[in-house]
């Protein structure tokens, strides 16, 4: 074979995509590069990059005539000595190839004849495989001129033709489509092969498994390093388990995604348990002085099932929640699913709710048990869906609970419960109070006190209209907090219940500890004062709480039976359906007055 004569060029590192250094591979890359590797190619020449190492050596070079060849845009470029150029694309942006006096003259003759043949489609073809291939360079992008512009238009179907390109562009593919962590594909090699599966009748995806290490805990405990390590075990485990027909990628920092086509769901749970057990022995395996999990979460995919991402979302939901439930893998029911859907849906309408003011304040009446009178009255949230229409608590309070968005739901609410009361006592009504529930996170917080405050001093009524509820199984934890912050409330003057009495576990003793006005008695108690026992029961609460000053409503009544029975214990007041339902505030507001008029 014929010596090649060597010639050296210095490129421009950051002309994307004409060339640039790509720093993944460490070599030039880019429209420029592959032409004159084709040139290499084809002619007795081998053209090299000078220097590699991606910063921009060309002033030098050229001058000191180290290369035969730089290259660069002409508005640039032309101050520097050279003894012949070739524009490559003309237009504002020109760029060309410039000869040193290093450079042979037959090597210039051989270059320039050979880039006068490119076709322009060839150009276009390269030019589009840069752009494919996302560039890893130090920043500065080729801005795309009308040249650049219309040969793209070109160029889908002029690809196809630069067979040699296509070649490259799958090495560099491989790269982009790897995780570096853990060598397995990543996303974007997921999506790759998804998109063959769905387009293939004759291949069925049976489920998608998506497992979750809580990295963010093991970067805490341990090291950067032993995480990446702990992961690539994972891999590895994953590896051994997933079959020739499966996909296994990483596609997060927390998540392993596996699509199985083989077998139906039976065999699932064993395969499952052992990739866990395997991967739970970890730390046993290697000492390591710290719990080393995995959850996973399973997804059987439905005939309809086409969008990746929504696949991947629904399995790694059911991760998630096996770790909430400190279970090691789940299945995403139907029922699950429809509420994740549900949440979700409800969880981005959020902010816009508070915004347009879509949480709206209805009052439940509370009436005295001994003359039915209406005495007062429970602030009770409504969300007013645009789409979903009137939504009960139950459907965003706990979703709002978890996504630590209550406090916010729960101060608003205050604030509308402090314009009520303003709104009644311009009417002249001030005996009329109002209870007002806060979650557990909201009542124990530190700077629960000085936030109700802020809120109240914007407003006059008298401070012991309004009374805090907090429920029961509050208590449980952060107990000096809450006990501190109940204090500093009724030294603030307002009121403190405690809410859905007898539900949880508080003890006639604990009552004694919080110095609270009244208690809620739960509508379960409620709902047995008919039955000798529950009688028994209810009577001696009522004492108890009676002898520590505190009064005593009953939630939930619903019939004439438990009203009565109510009476006979000596409850003194009473909410329930059988008075009244919850009301939007502003019908509360002129029942209330009506009545006062009556
Ligand atoms: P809760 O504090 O125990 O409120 C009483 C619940 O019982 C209300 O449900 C009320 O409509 C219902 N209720 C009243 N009387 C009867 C009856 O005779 N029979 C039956 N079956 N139910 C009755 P609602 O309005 O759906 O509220 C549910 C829960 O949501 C409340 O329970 C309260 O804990 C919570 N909640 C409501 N608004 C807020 C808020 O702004 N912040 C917070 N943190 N929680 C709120
Ligand atoms: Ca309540
Ligand atoms: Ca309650």
């Amino acid at each position: 074979m014929e010596e090649k004569t060597l010639i050296y060029v210095a490129g421009n590192p950051d002309a994307y995509p004409l060339e640039y250094f790509d720093k993944d591979t460490q070599t030039y890359a880019g429209v420029i590069p592959e032409l004159l590797a084709e040139f290499s190619d084809q002619s007795t020449y081998e053209i090299v990059y000078y220097e590699a190492d991606g910063t921009d050596h060309r002033e030098e070079l050229a001058q000191q005539k180290q290369v035969d060849l730089f290259s660069g845009y002409e508005a640039e470029e032309e101050q520097l000595e050279n003894t012949g150029v070739v524009t490559l694309f003309p237009g504002e942006n020109a760029y060309a190839l410039y000869f040193t006096e290093a450079a042979p003259d037959a090597f210039q003759s051989n270059l320039r004849a050979y880039l006068e043949q490119v076709s322009p489609a060839e150009v276009t073809g390269l030019l589009m495989a840069s752009v494919e291939t996302p560039p890893n360079t130090q920043g500065m992008y080729w801005t795309m001129g009308a040249m650049g512009a219309a040969l793209l238009v070109m160029a889908a179907v002029l690809l196809l033709t630069v067979r040699r390109y296509r070649r490259r562009l799958k090495e560099s593919q491989q790269n982009v489509e790897t995780d570096e962590t853990t060598g397995l594909g990543n996303m974007e090699y997921l999506e790759r092969y998804y998109k063959q599966y769905i387009n293939d009748k004759n291949r069925i995806l049976y489920q998608a498994v998506y497992f979750y290490v809580d990295t963010d805990r093991l970067r805490r405990l341990s090291s950067g390093q032993e995480t990446d390590e702990f992961l690539r075990y994972c891999a590895v485990v994953l590896g051994e388990y997933t079959q020739d027909s499966d996909i296994l990628a990483r596609v997060s920092e927390h998540g392993f995604i596996m699509l199985k086509l083989t077998g139906g769901t039976d065999k699932t749970d064993a395969w499952l348990t052992a990739i866990l057990d395997r991967i739970h022995d970890y730390a046993k395996l290697y000492g390591k002085p710290y719990e080393t999990n995995i959850y996973a979460g399973i997804y059987a995919l439905r005939a309809e099932d086409r969008d990746l991402n929504e696949i991947i979302f629904q399995a790694s939901q059911g991760a998630y929640g096996a770790e909430k439930e400190d279970c090691r893998y789940l299945r995403c029911s139907k029922g699950m699913m429809d509420q994740f859907m549900q949440e979700r849906h409800l969880q981005a309408s959020i902010e816009q709710a508070f915004a347009q003011k879509e949480f709206q304040l209805y009052i439940q009446f509370y009436v005295d048990a001994a003359n039915f009178a209406v005495v007062g009255g429970e602030a009770l949230s409504r969300w007013k869906h645009p789409q979903k229409g009137v939504l009960l608590p139950s459907m965003f309070i706990p979703l709002m609970e978890r996504e630590k968005m209550i406090s916010r739901l729960d101060y608003y609410c205050l604030k509308e419960v402090c314009f009520f009361l303003k709104g009644l006592l311009k009417e002249g009504v001030d005996t009329f109070f109002v209870s007002c529930n806060f979650s557990r996170d909201t009542f124990a917080a530190a700077d629960f006190v000085q936030k109700v405050q802020e809120i109240m001093n914007g407003f006059t009524f008298p401070r012991e209209l309004l009374i805090l509820e907090i429920t029961e199984s509050v208590s449980v934890r952060n107990a000096a907090q809450i006990r501190q912050n109940i204090i500093a409330l009724k030294k603030y003057g307002v009121r403190v219940a405690l809410d859905d009495f007898g539900e949880g576990f508080t003890s006639f003793y604990d009552l004694q500890k919080y110095p609270i006005d009244g208690i809620k008695l739960d509508k379960g108690l409620v709902d047995h004062v008919t039955t000798p026992i529950g009688t028994a029961i209810l009577k001696a609460m009522i004492q108890v709480g009676h002898e520590l000053n505190m009064t005593i409503l009953a939630e939930g009544v619903e019939t004439d039976e438990q009203v009565r029975a109510q009476q006979e214990i000596h409850c003194d007041v009473i909410q329930g359906f059988r008075f009244s339902h919850p009301m939007p505030q502003w019908e509360a507001n002129a029942q209330i007055i009506q009545n006062r008029r009556t």
